[in-house]
């Protein structure tokens, strides 16, 4: 666990979210300020920055990528669009590395 790290908090029960999904590795739950019908994030446990430092750490990698997959089986989506946010100027907000999961509505592309 990072010090001051919201969704360290989040995982460790320290601060209230609505879990959607947990397994050993994964914590999901929904967004606070939802962009679509569902809106879930998918965090590994271990603290991880970004998506840039996911990619030296290929277990925790393919865990997350599982954990993707188990959040949208259990949600009952099988569209979906998943979002990475890396560095300030890619609006990353919140420095543990997080898949967007969003469903529910028409989504457009390219992306804004
Ligand atoms: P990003 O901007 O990609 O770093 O995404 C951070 C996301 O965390 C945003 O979509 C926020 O709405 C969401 N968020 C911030 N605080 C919380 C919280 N306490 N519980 C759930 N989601 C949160
Ligand atoms: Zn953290």
């Amino acid at each position: 666990m990072a010090d001051d790290c919201l969704f360290c908090k989040i995982i460790a029960g320290e601060i209230p979210a609505t879990k959607v999904f947990e397994n050993e590795d994964v914590f999901s739950f929904a967004d606070l300020n939802p962009q679509a019908p569902v809106h879930v994030l998918v965090v590994p446990k271990k603290h991880v920055r970004d998506l840039a430092e996911l990619g030296a750490d290929p277990d925790t990698a393919g865990a997350l990528v599982a954990g993707i997959r188990a959040v949208a089986e259990q949600v009952g989506v099988s569209d979906f669009r998943t979002v990475f946010n890396t560095g300030a100027g890619a609006q990353q907000t919140v420095f543990h590395v997080h898949a967007h999961v969003l469903a529910g509505r028409p989504f457009e592309w390219p992306p804004g």
